[in-house]
């Protein structure tokens, strides 16, 4: 067809294929966008359906068989391989118990932004990295392995979100691991069943999913400080995540939600106070992944900046700007029990939460002003 205009006349032929040429461009790439259109369409569709699966059977209680009996993972893959590291004789001790709460899908720069009275409290008189950042497979169940147990999804293998129990444990083995083998006492409290798959057998003495609402997640939680001098507790809160996932980032519900999880952080705060031995206890506290729009798990920045908080007795206060990964939360746990790192971990201690002398914690006191902890 193009060969019959151009044997018209050369001008008018040039002039007409310029037209087709720029016409079937154009009505190509409407094709093409409106294919994307389509795609993302579906695949937001996709995502929706997906949440809203999630999201209900995150709400049920303990996955139970028809018969009613709790499942139990089976032991598919077996941890690697070993080998306990060293207790650090040569340097002190500086916690006896380490907490660690992560408040899923916390973007640091909300905190700012609600009303968050606890998470303030603990910034300032606590150490803040301003630099924290997870893992680049930013979804929760392989983000969380990899805060608990320093390395990346290469390593312990769990690249899957949700409650399977035919995918088995974590490969790898874990700080709560590591600190059981070495005679500390662990535990988790947890707001979502998949957590199974990182309590790899022979690592908590407590495995609690109280519900998916943080306020019993935080009850069971304080009990279990109340009556526990050491080891490792892991808690675990979900709102920001679910409100995110539903109404989106940054939204109002978002906020709201990240309000309700500083409440939840205030019960275990007045928890640790209210102890004899508060000075002997490291908090930190983090997330697994931000997120933007409704969803989290892209390589951008709000996606995988986190909040990573240290507070206790040793924290070298202040805002700081070395990096931290979420691998090292795991490498700070245990040296804070006086546990080495294993040689193969990428995550290492930040030893400005285990070297200072804040004192804040030990007295209960914060400088210069006795902490405030909002109900
Ligand atoms: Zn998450």
């Amino acid at each position: 067809m193009k060969n019959s205009v151009l044997t018209r006349s050369t001008a008018m032929g040039l002039l007409t294929l310029a037209f087709a040429l720029s016409a079937t461009s154009a009505w190509s790439q409407s094709r093409h966008h409106r294919r994307r259109h389509r795609e993302s369409a579906d695949d937001a569709r996709r995502d929706s359906d997906r949440m809203r699966r999630h999201r209900r059977y995150d709400r049920t209680r303990e996955p139970t068989t028809r018969r009613g009996r709790p499942i139990t993972l089976p032991l598919v893959t077996a941890p690697e391989p070993f080998d306990p590291p060293p207790v650090q004789d040569s340097q002190p001790r500086p916690y006896d118990h380490v907490v660690i709460v992560s408040i899923d899908g916390l973007r640091p720069d909300a905190i700012a932004m609600t009303d968050t009275p606890n998470l303030r409290m603990l910034r300032s008189q606590g150490a803040w990295a301003q630099e924290a950042r997870t893992i680049t497979h930013s979804y929760t169940l392989p983000s969380h392995t990899s805060m608990l147990s320093g390395v990346d999804v290469d390593r312990h293998g769990l690249l899957h979100n949700n409650f399977t129990p035919r995918h088995g444990f974590t490969r790898s083995v874990t700080a709560l691991y590591i600190a059981r083998d070495a005679g500390f006492t662990t535990a988790m409290f947890v707001s979502k069943p998949k957590f199974r798959h990182i309590a790899i057998p022979g690592s908590v003495d407590v495995f609690e999913r109280p519900d998916y609402a943080c306020g019993p997640v935080v009850r069971q939680a304080a009990a279990h400080l109340q009556a526990t001098r050491e080891g490792i507790t892991f808690v675990h809160l979900s709102e920001p995540d679910g409100a995110g996932h539903s109404r989106g980032w940054m939204t109002e519900s978002y906020m709201r939600a990240i309000a309700q999880a500083d409440r939840c952080l205030g019960v275990l705060l007045r928890t640790i106070q209210a102890r004899a031995d508060r000075g002997r206890v490291l908090l930190l506290v983090s997330a697994d992944h931000g997120g933007h729009g409704r969803t989290h798990g892209s390589t951008q920045e709000n996606d995988m900046r986190i909040p990573w908080i240290a507070w206790g007795s040793r924290v070298r206060l202040g805002d700081f700007s070395e990096p931290v990964s979420t691998m090292d939360t795991a490498a700070t746990a245990l040296g804070a029990l006086g546990l080495a790192t294993p040689a193969d971990w990428t995550g290492r201690p930040v030893r400005r939460a285990l070297d200072g002398a804040n004192g804040a914690a030990e007295t209960g006191v914060a400088s210069p002003t006795r902490p405030t902890i909002a109900r």
